[in-house]
Order: structure tokens, then C-alpha cells, then sequence
């Protein structure tokens, strides 16, 4: 169980007012509001330990360096990956495909194939157009459906010999729709393509278990998991790890260098040159740790109170159109009411203190799939209240008023 009162406590920003009016944040899509501990492992890091690591004789940079490497073994526990060099802590999710996606265009040849979802976020699209423009592989997309959910028979048809690799979100951010990943795990490697799940979306609700899924590499951002901007995961198995290349060049990276032949440094730290992001990696592993207090079973119950609800008050009005309605679904509600434009609404209601995305969320095929040129979103997390979701339905009743 829940105790919503409680849990706001732990989140400032709850507490600040928009225009006015107290906050009501519903973009928790597009990133998760900041806990206190959080905020105080940032503090704690700047004021008491900052220094670089791996590298140092002193000891800050032995603190730091302990710290960092324990958010890895967090992340590596919270996914349930096999060994800690297994996680790479990237930049985000977009900075993980994009290694992944470098590292297969040494590997891939011409004509072979690789298969994307409609559903995808433009960060699980372009890395992969890239690709396929430098090695003349083909990009095979499997199609949706009008309930935003994938059309499975085409996938199973799309699967052959040639398949070299499947990439899909675990949980689509425009419409919320959770994919069914096994099977397409299952087919893919029934042929002996490997799997990429971007799990952005997923992670903030589902625990993901990589080992169980037999997935070949996992993808997360921290800032949509109540850490900081600016840090996030690559999970890959260690064969796979082994095979790509490195990405970028530079310290950290290396084992030996001279100018004649430089040889890499062992996993994770091949795919980490550079300095990276050592209080964003800490203040990961600080808001892993506060989500599994909370519990994630307690936050998908939840939240899946707050989406039924939300979905039964918003439908009461007219003309209000909902895109993605599949029964497996995270708690996020997209939709448009009449022809109105999704930015006027979303203008209102930031006027009215409510905090929604319009436009078309990274997911332009999406939106042409519908032939909209967006949708308002709402999306909810473990701290939100159904007090909230009134607030929020009586502003798009207003604005609604207002612009027809
Ligand atoms: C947010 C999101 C991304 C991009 O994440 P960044 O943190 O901006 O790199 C990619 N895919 C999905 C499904 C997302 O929700």
C-alpha cells in the first residue's frame, strides 16, 4: 500500500505553486520529480567527496570511486543482471542506443536486416537510420494497430535469417502501451537476433528483470527513476559487450596506449571514456534505492488506480478521444478533445498550475499513424492523487469551455 501524504513529504517541488495555483505534475513522462534523499546524495557529494576517480592515490577519490561503483552494483541488482560490468553508465538512454548502435555498424553487412517498432521514441529511431545509411542494412518496421498496440502477426512474418537485431520499447512513452517483449524476445532469438529493449518508459513502473527476459541489452534513463538529468544504464550481456567496439575514445577507456597500438580497457570501462558523470552515477543508485522502498508492486497498483481513474473521468467529456486503450497499459492517458489543438489546452492548463506534454513526444510516426499532429498527455506517478486527476479534469473541462 500507498501512503500518498507521506510520500509527497519526501518530494519539495510538490509543495511550490504555478501561477498560483498549487502544482498539479502530470509530465512525469518526460522526467520524475526528485525525492529529498536524492537531492541530499547530490549535496553530500559536491560538499564532502567530489573529486574524479578510478585513478586517485587520495582519499576522496577513493570515497567517490567506492561510491560510484556501488550505484553500479545498485543498478546491476535492480535489473538483475548477472555480473556488475555488465551495466555501462551512460548519459541517458539516447547516449546507451547510440553506443549500441555504433557498435553494430562494424558488425552488421549489407542487406542484412534489423527490425524497429512504430511505437518508438526518435532516440530508438535515428541512431538506426544512421546505421543502416553507412552499412546498407535494412530497416524493417513492424506496424500498430489502432488500440496502440503492435501487430504481432506482422512481426512474426517480418523474423527471418537475415534478422541480425530487433530494437522496441519495453513501454511505449507516447501512449503507454506495455510490449510483449518475451515473444518478441522469443522469435528474435529463435533466429538468432539479438534484442534491445528501451526500457525509459518501462522502468519507472516495471522492475525489469534481464536475465528472466533473456534480453541481450536493456536501456533506462535515471532522471525518469527520480534521479538526476544526464545519467543513465546500458545493460548488455557480456558476450555482447566482449564483440562491439568501443565508442568513444579517451582516458578511462584504455588499458595501454602508445602511438603505435593501444589496447582497451576490460568491461564496463571500454564503453566509459572519460570522466563520467560521478554524482549523477551516486544519486542513480540513490533513486533506485528510494523507488524500491516504495515498492514497484505498490507503485503499479497505484498508479493503476490513478489510470483507471483518470480514464473514467476524462471520458465524460465530450468529444475527448483517447489514443492507446490496450488493456496492458502504464499510467499515462493521451488524448485531444474535438479538433481543438493540443498546445492550446496544454497553455491553459499550465495557466491553471497543471503540468502536461503536448505535441508528439518524440513519436511522430505515432502521430501520423492517427493523423494528428499531437496529443495532450498526462502521465502519473506513485505521487500523484486522485485530488489531482479532479484538479486536472475540471482545467481540460475549462479550457475546453474556453477554445470551442
Ligand atoms: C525518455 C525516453 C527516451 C529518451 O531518454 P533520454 O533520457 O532523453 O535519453 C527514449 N525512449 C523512451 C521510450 C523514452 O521515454
Amino acid at each position: 500500500m500507498i501512503n500518498v501524504d507521506k510520500i509527497r513529504e519526501d518530494f519539495p517541488i510538490l509543495k511550490r505553486t504555478v501561477h498560483g495555483k498549487p502544482l498539479v505534475y502530470f509530465d512525469n513522462a518526460a522526467t520524475s520529480q526528485t525525492p529529498q534523499i536524492v537531492i541530499d546524495t547530490i549535496v553530500d557529494y559536491y560538499s564532502n567527496y567530489n573529486s574524479n576517480i578510478h585513478r586517485g592515490v587520495h582519499t576522496l577519490s577513493q570515497e567517490a570511486t567506492d561510491k560510484y561503483e556501488e550505484a553500479r552494483i545498485k543498478v546491476q541488482h535492480h535489473f538483475n543482471a548477472k555480473e556488475a560490468y555488465e551495466i555501462i553508465l551512460t548519459s541517458g538512454t539516447t547516449n546507451s542506443i547510440n553506443i549500441i548502435a555504433a557498435g553494430f555498424a562494424s558488425i552488421l553487412q549489407k542487406g542484412d536486416e534489423i527490425i524497429v517498432s512504430a511505437l518508438e521514441h526518435h532516440s530508438n529511431i535515428v541512431p538506426w537510420q544512421m546505421l543502416c545509411e553507412k552499412t546498407g542494412t535494412i530497416l524493417k518496421v513492424i506496424p500498430m494497430l489502432e488500440d496502440g498496440s503492435l501487430n504481432m502477426d506482422a512481426y512474426h512474418d517480418l523474423v527471418n535469417e537475415k534478422t541480425k537485431l530487433v530494437f522496441c520499447n519495453h513501454v511505449s512513452n507516447a501512449l503507454g502501451t506495455v510490449n510483449p517483449v518475451e515473444e518478441i524476445i522469443a522469435k528474435a532469438h529463435a533466429f538468432d537476433a539479438a534484442v534491445l529493449l528501451d526500457g525509459a518508459q518501462a522502468t519507472p513502473h516495471i522492475k525489469p528483470d534481464v536475465q528472466a527476459l533473456d534480453v541481450d541489452f536493456y536501456v533506462a534513463s535515471a532522471h525518469k527513476l527520480c534521479g538526476p538529468t544526464g545519467v543513465g544504464m546500458l545493460y548488455g550481456k557480456e558476450k555482447w559487450l566482449q564483440k562491439l567496439p568501443p565508442y568513444e575514445g579517451g582516458g578511462e577507456m584504455i588499458a595501454t596506449v602508445s602511438f603505435e597500438k593501444t589496447t582497451y580497457a576490460g568491461l564496463p570501462h571500454k564503453f566509459e571514456a572519460g570522466t563520467p558523470n560521478i554524482c549523477g552515477g551516486i544519486a542513480f543508485g540513490a533513486g533506485l534505492d528510494y523507488m524500491n522502498a516504495v515498492g514497484f508492486d505498490n507503485i503499479a497498483s497505484y498508479e493503476h488506480e490513478l489510470l483507471e481513474y483518470g480514464t473514467q473521468e476524462l471520458l465524460k467529456i465530450e468529444n475527448l478521444k483517447i489514443y492507446g486503450t490496450t488493456a496492458e497499459k502504464t499510467a499515462v492517458i493521451s488524448f485531444n478533445v474535438g479538433g481543438i489543438h493540443p498546445y492550446d489546452i496544454g497553455a491553459i492548463l499550465d495557466k491553471l498550475g497543471i503540468a502536461v506534454r503536448t505535441g508528439h513526444h518524440c513519436a511522430q510516426p505515432i502521430m501520423d499513424f492517427y493523423q494528428i499532429p499531437g496529443t495532450i498527455r498526462a502521465s502519473f506517478s506513485f505521487y500523484n492523487t486522485k485530488e489531482e486527476i479532479d484538479i486536472f479534469v475540471s482545467g481540460v473541462k475549462r479550457a475546453v469551455g474556453m477554445l470551442s
